[in-house]
């Protein structure tokens, strides 16, 4: 078994059970690319069993931290029954959520998400792309599921050195490999596709925020709704199921706007309650002031701005852009539903960016909402960097 050794003081945050280790962090030792290795404290101290990453920044991420465990077919397939287990005792409203979630699942690098009878998987990290099989064959034993999807695209493959790598993982030799599913979601049916749609297919994480919005528009008779950076039109469909009567979503992305519309129609409601604008978020609401136009309710919800908390600062400058635009969009009373998704911003940064946005607009409004990833994407103890999707409801006063 290769050995990594860490630098004095710089395993106390392995010993928090914090599965990450920066490259600056290790004194010596390596290993192949995904290897697991013994890694030590300078004084020979066992801290945990980690698989090496000989690109990345994060050198080793921590299967580990008991001594006496192996790191081998069975170590995965335990880890996944316990993921699995715990989706088991959640309320899902839906026949779709995550499955794993990376570290909060203590498979860092691993995140799976099933859709209805198809899971789909992607691999991030050297050490779960050198398990891959072994974890593929675990997902199908644990879920007696057959159909298993690859979209190991995301940047951190980059990061990695790996190369991106999808398609059927799985499938019995009778599955007609269709990837364009139908899923239910609240009373709602949505779809996607699993080699298409960004992520896996779908923002699962957003759940039970679509459905709090949904029961908001219905509390506070919102009527017209600007739901920004839509996607595939999840709040837009929420919107009108509260009862709005006029939506608009906005994104850049033609497919996802073609699908909010396929959306609209798939729930039963009449397509005049909805508009697609294919557009810069930015540039549509600095159109929608030049325009006098006000809404209700106005829906944030962008991608990543700060990839890492290095990004932080020029993030926050556009978070309080986007925000102080949609505050002065909004009608008085009106409902705005503002979120990240960046790690690098933690949630009292995102309360003070929102809360300069609204000086900056000269408005000020009630929080009556706080909102982060449904409980399938959880977070734990030991990994606060975990906690990337935060938001807040807040009423103009
Ligand atoms: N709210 C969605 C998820 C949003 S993901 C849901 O509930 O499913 C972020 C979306 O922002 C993506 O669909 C992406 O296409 C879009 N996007 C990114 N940058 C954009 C921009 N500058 N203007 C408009 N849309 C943008």
């Amino acid at each position: 078994m290769k050995k990594v050794v860490i630098r004095a003081g710089k395993e106390r945050s392995l010993l928090k059970r914090h599965p990450w280790v920066f490259e600056s962090s290790i004194a010596r030792g390596g290993g192949d690319s995904g290897e697991t290795v013994r890694v030590e404290a300078a004084d020979g101290r066992f801290l945990c069993w980690a698989a090496f990453s000989p690109q990345s920044q994060i050198r080793l991420r921590a299967w580990s931290f008991d001594e006496a465990e192996r790191i081998d077919a069975a170590f995965f397939g335990r880890r996944i029954e316990q993921a699995v287990a715990m989706r088991a005792r959640l309320p899902i409203a839906s026949d779709a959520w995550r499955l794993v979630h990376g570290e909060a699942d203590g498979l860092p690098g691993l995140v799976v998400d099933r859709y209805g009878d198809t899971l789909v998987a992607q691999f991030a990290s050297a050490g779960a792309e050198r398990w891959k099989h072994a974890i593929a064959d675990a997902l199908l034993a644990v879920t007696g599921l057959t159909r298993l999807y690859e979209r190991s695209d995301a940047q951190a493959r980059e990061w990695e050195g790996l190369p991106v790598q999808t398609g059927w993982l799985r499938r019995s030799a009778d599955d007609d490999g269709a990837t364009a599913l139908t899923i239910r979601e609240h009373d709602w049916r949505l779809t996607l596709d699993v080699a298409e749609g960004h992520k896996t297919g779908y923002y699962l994480d957003q759940r039970d925020s679509r459905r709090r919005f949904a029961d908001a528009v219905k509390q506070y008779g919102v009527k017209t709704v600007l739901n920004c950076f839509s996607y595939t039109g999840g709040f837009s469909v929420a919107a009108l199921a509260g009862g709005a009567q006029q939506v608009v979503s906005v994104d850049s992305s033609g497919p996802a706007l073609a699908r909010a519309t396929a959306h609209v129609a798939l729930n039963g409601f009449d397509a005049s309650r909805h508009e697609t604008w294919d557009a810069d978020v930015n540039a549509t609401l600095r159109r929608c002031l030049a325009e006098s136009r006000r809404f209700d309710a106005i829906v944030l919800d962008p991608p990543k701005f700060a990839p890492t908390a290095a990004h932080a600062e020029r993030a926050a400058r556009a978070y309080k852009d986007i925000n102080r635009l949609a505050f002065m969009l909004l009608n008085n009373g009106g409902l705005l539903y503002t979120f990240s998704c960046s790690g690098g911003i933690a949630p009292d940064l995102f309360h003070k960016i929102v809360a300069g946005a609204g000086l900056d607009a000269g408005v000020d409004g009630y929080i009556v909402e706080r909102l982060c990833a449904a409980a399938d994407h959880p977070q734990t103890v030991c990994f606060p960097e975990g906690d990337y999707l935060k938001g807040l409801g807040i009423l103009k006063r």
